[in-house]
Formats: structure tokens, sequence, C-alpha cells
């Protein structure tokens, strides 16, 4: 197929570009780079340089690789910075999705892959997490995801556009050329890491009196290969047929608290790791699990790299490379 990815030079859209090529897809890169690094556009891939919200130069693209579906990666993602500025999210999470589904509507585009979050769940009802439980986002990054996710639902009914929305848990780890290089950081396992290399003096707990056997934060970390193996599937699905659907995107099972995951790093490269207590950070709910049963039953998908050491050894070794 040909496949257009929005946010193709960033951390996870550059490992969905390397799955797709992998597959023998072809790939055009759409991306603004004003997160992501032109250097991350994987070699094999077509890049062009554009903003979201240029709905003219979407459609070119689209048009000139005749480009027959579409990953949308390309967002803004930080749930502290979502707070302080609503309008920045709601420009680009929902204004430049639009643009695109206008542009794909115009190049008669049918097919796409969303890239949404488990933020859309908010405090979640339950663990672990099932498609069908409340959404009630705690954050505008959280429910300008899930407003896309809606508008899709409708464009889906009206203008025959397919698409299959992947909730994303806590994608990590890396592959040998692409993994996370954010500035600034705020993910707990490269933030981890740059501790274990005296980049950062330490790291902060956020919060140690949660509800969970070590009083930290559990998460359902997925490894990105996995995650990026999902979009393929999806793409893949849709173009046989597949009807539009919501899926979950995590590990299952016990999932791994933050004091896990320092502990995980300390064995992994062998480095003390300098900790320190903080507070809560606002909006985090005590644990995030997800059910991806239904990925599994009707795409077939399973992820390969369910251990934690095997997620943090590979973002390790991306790091050292990079270094
Ligand atoms: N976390 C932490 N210290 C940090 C960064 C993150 O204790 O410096 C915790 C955070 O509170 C959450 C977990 O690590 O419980 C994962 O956070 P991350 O930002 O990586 O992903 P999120 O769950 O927010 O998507």
């Amino acid at each position: 197929m040909k496949v257009m990815v929005t946010g193709g030079a960033g951390y996870i859209g550059s490992v969905v570009t390397e799955e797709l090529l992998r597959g023998g897809d072809e790939v055009v890169v759409y991306d603004s780079l004003y997160k992501g690094h032109r250097e991350a556009v994987v070699e094999g891939a077509s890049f062009v340089k554009g903003d979201l919200l240029d709905t003219e130069l979407l459609r070119g693209t689209l048009i000139q690789h005749k480009v027959e579906a579409v990953v949308h990666m390309a967002a803004d993602s930080l749930v502290g910075e979502s707070v302080k500025a609503p309008a920045k999210y709601y420009r680009n999470n929902v204004l430049g999705g639009l643009s695109l589904l206008d542009a794909m509507r115009e190049a008669e585009v049918k097919y796409l892959v969303f890239s949404s979050t488990a933020a859309v769940y908010g405090e979640p009802a339950k663990q672990p997490i099932e498609e069908s439980d409340p959404t009630q986002p705690t954050n505008p990054y959280g429910e300008t995801k899930l407003a896309f996710e809606r508008a899709l639902r409708w464009y889906d009914g009206a203008y025959g556009l397919r698409f299959v929305s992947l909730r994303y848990f806590n994608a990590a780890g890396a592959t040998e050329r692409c993994g996370e290089r954010h500035s600034p950081e705020t993910h707990l396992i490269p933030l981890v890491l740059q501790a274990a290399v005296g980049q950062l003096p330490e790291v902060t707990v956020f919060g140690d009196d949660y509800p969970t056997p070590d009083g930290t934060c559990v998460r359902d970390y997925i490894h990105v290969v996995d995650l990026a193996q999902a979009h393929v599937r999806a793409l893949h699905a849709l173009a046989e047929g597949h009807e539009s659907a919501i899926y979950n995107l995590g590990c299952g099972g016990e999932g791994y608290s933050v004091k896990q995951v320092i502990d995980c790093a300390r064995r992994v490269t062998g480095r003390d790791i300098p900790v320190r207590k903080g507070p809560r950070r606002p909006g985090d709910p005590a644990v995030l699990i997800a059910s991806s049963a239904r990925i599994m039953r009707e795409l077939g998908w399973s992820p390969t790299h369910q251990k934690l050491d095997a997620i943090v050894e590979s973002a390790w070794r991306f790091m050292q490379n990079k270094r």
C-alpha cells in the first residue's frame, strides 16, 4: 500500500515507518519538524515538511504520492502542557485533524489509522480497561484525542471514511535506529536512563502513597515495535474490508510500578540511579492497565516483548548508540 504517516519524524512515527517499509508498503512522511527530527525520517520513505493546518499541501501530497491510506500520528501529547495551553491542543489535535480529513475527502483516501490514547478514559472505572468503559478525560490532551475519535465515527457514517483508532497505553523501548528523543523529556523510562548516565542528577518519583502494592503508580508498558506492528495490521485489515474499530493497545497483565521500572533500569544498566520522592503529578491515575483482548481477537495481534527488561534494554541500547 501507499501510506502517508503524519508525525513520521517523531518517536513512534519513525518506528511505524520502519515496520511499514519492512512489510513492503511505500511511505511518505508528512511532518512539520516542530517536534520531530529530519534525521529520524527512515531511509526509504519520502518526506514532505508541512503543517497539518495546510489542507492544500496535504491534499497535494496525497494526490501526488497516490496515497491509499493515512496513519495519523502528528499531535501534541503532553498532559501537563495541555492543561496550561488548551488552545494549542484544540488547534493542533482537533483543527489539524479535521484539516487532514478534508484533504483525505478531496483526494478520496478512505482509510485512516489514528493514534489515540488511554487518556481518553480519564480516571478509569475499573481495571483492566476495556474499550466500552466510560470516556471522561481529565485534561485537554485526552479530550482533544477523544473529540477527533468521535468525529471519525460520524465521518465514517456520512463519507465512508474507514478508520481504526488505537488507544495507546505507555509506549516505550526503541529499535536500533529509532527511539525516544523528546525535548523536554517527561517520560519515565528515558528519564531514568538519563539519571543512570548522570545526565540527570536523580529521578523524582511522583507520589508514593497511591493505593498500589508499593505505593507508586502502575502503568502498562508496551514495546514500540509491538505498537507499530498493530498499525500495520490495522491498515491491512481496513484495506481487506474490516469495518471501523477502536482498540486498546497495551500488554495487559499486572503492569509495572514506577519503583519496578527504576529497579529494572538499575539491573539492565548496572548503574546506580539516585531517586528522590516528590509530590503526585496532577491528573495521574493510580493504575492504567489495558485489556487488549479486542485487538487480539479481531486483528490477531499480540505483543512479543512483554517483559519490562527487554523494553528497557532496547531503550538503553538506543541511548548508548546515540551518545
Ligand atoms: N513518573 C515519575 N517521575 C517522572 C516521570 C514519570 O514518577 O519523572 C511517573 C508518572 O507519574 C507515571 C509514570 O511514571 O505514573 C509514567 O509516566 P510517563 O510520563 O512516562 O507516562 P504517562 O503514564 O504519563 O503516559
